[in-house]
């Protein structure tokens, strides 16, 4: 009997499963003595304390329930509220990471060839998810206050989308927020048509200098359904994995049951800890304690670049997130000036594997600010030039 993978009957969808350059990265980026600006980790030394919200009841050792633990719903519905987006703790439900949310809402809307508006670039993992489950992809393009109103409406109107996964918050990879008047506006045009918005919204609460409130585009809708999807991993642990979603009542007993067949609950110690923070009377010191450590490293990346990429690139100063997003004048940044960078001990995200559809820049890069000191990240970006400089010109 043959045993080999290669022989097993995997489904077909596996094929379309690619691999995760992010992943692949990371897998070298932890090596010591690398200098990495390719993930998207939130700084240790930033996380706040959690040791007083553990929750010491053993009870919640035993099995749950899908919807998450009552306490966790009604801290996260008042906590989505208070960001913009009024909702009942019966339509928020517990994920193991906002990831999970992409992977459900996938599950409940997306068929082999169904068409999906994306934005282009968009995040890496979400693209994956979809493809996996037989999206068509269709890119919208992205400029720095969020995509053409009126170029989303011709795509609805032609295509007939099924969804449109969208990240207006310090967007991942380009770290563009959404202005108000577009995020009002693309809310109107979803209401003119009958796709399913995905709102994911990780990095809102990363936000360094935006004055206005970021209000999130789901609360604008007055007709569509919507499933928002929001982390703590970027303001309190990663490793915890817990998120949440939010949707429209009728979606919920559909995402309940896709979440009960796909993992049960979310670990309940874990959402005991993050109802207690959100209730303690720390959390807004704790945010405002994160917010001013990522300036000042956010700053910091912004003068290296200056000194080393000035000549090089553009690229607007983020004002949140965990990004910045260059556009080179020139040169190109692909898989091979990531080898070259590799070879001399730096690892940054080549942009090309960000954009859906056929159309790949090559002349655009994300690097990551959070998790360098300002002389890794002087070291780190001498060497990201000259090896970019150059493999361009070889
Ligand atoms: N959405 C976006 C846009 C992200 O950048 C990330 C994390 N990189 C996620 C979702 C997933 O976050 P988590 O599963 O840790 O909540």
């Amino acid at each position: 009997m043959n045993h080999s993978p290669t022989a097993a009957r995997l489904a077909t969808r596996i094929e379309r499963l690619k691999p995760s350059l992010v992943r692949e990265i990371l897998a070298v980026a932890n090596k010591p003595g690398i200098i990495s600006f390719a993930g998207g980790l939130p700084a240790p030394d930033l996380m706040p304390d959690m040791r007083d919200c553990i929750d010491p009841d053993t009870a919640l050792d035993q099995y749950g329930a899908s919807e998450g633990e009552t306490a966790f719903r009604s801290a996260v519905a008042e906590w989505i509220t208070h960001n913009g987006l009024p909702v009942a703790p019966s339509q928020v439900l517990a994920l193991s990471g906002s990831q999970q949310g992409l992977d459900l809402a996938a599950k409940l809307l997306i068929d082999d060839g169904t068409p999906v508006v994306t934005e282009s670039p968009s995040y890496l993992a979400a693209l994956q998810v979809f493809e996996l489950f037989g999206a068509s992809v269709l890119p919208l393009a992205l400029g720095r206050d969020g995509p053409d109103p009126a170029t989303l409406d011709a795509l609805l109107r032609q295509h007939r989308p099924a969804c449109v996964y969208l990240i207006p918050s310090f967007q991942n990879p380009s770290g563009y927020c959404y202005s108000p008047e577009v995020r009002k506006v693309i809310a109107e045009v979803l209401d003119r048509h009958d796709a399913v918005l995905i709102e994911d919204d990780p990095y809102r609460s990363v936000s360094l200098d935006v004055t206005h409130p970021m209000q999130p585009i789901c609360s604008y809708l007055k007709r569509v359904p919507w499933i928002y999807l929001g982390s703590f991993s970027k303001i309190l642990r990663p490793g915890w994995r817990v998120g949440y979603l939010a949707a429209s009542p009728q979606l919920m007993p559909y995402l309940v049951r896709l979440k009960q067949a796909s993992d049960l609950h979310t670990q309940r110690p874990a959402q005991a800890a993050v109802a207690n923070w959100l209730r303690h009377a720390q959390r807004d010191a704790d945010l405002a304690r994160l917010r001013a450590g990522y300036r000042l490293r956010r700053d910091a990346m912004q003068t290296a670049l200056e000194r080393h990429f000035g000549d090089l690139a553009d690229w607007d100063v983020p004002q949140g997130g965990l990004f910045f997003w260059l556009r080179l004048r020139q040169h190109q940044a692909t898989r091979s000036t990531l080898d070259a960078t590799l070879a001399r001990g730096v690892v940054f995200m080549p942009g090309e594997s960000f954009y859906p559809g056929p159309m790949k820049p090559t002349n655009t890069m994300r690097l990551n600010y959070s998790l360098s000191t300002p002389a890794e990240m002087e070291r780190g970006l001498a060497i990201l030039a000259d090896c970019i400089a150059a493999v361009s010109a070889a």
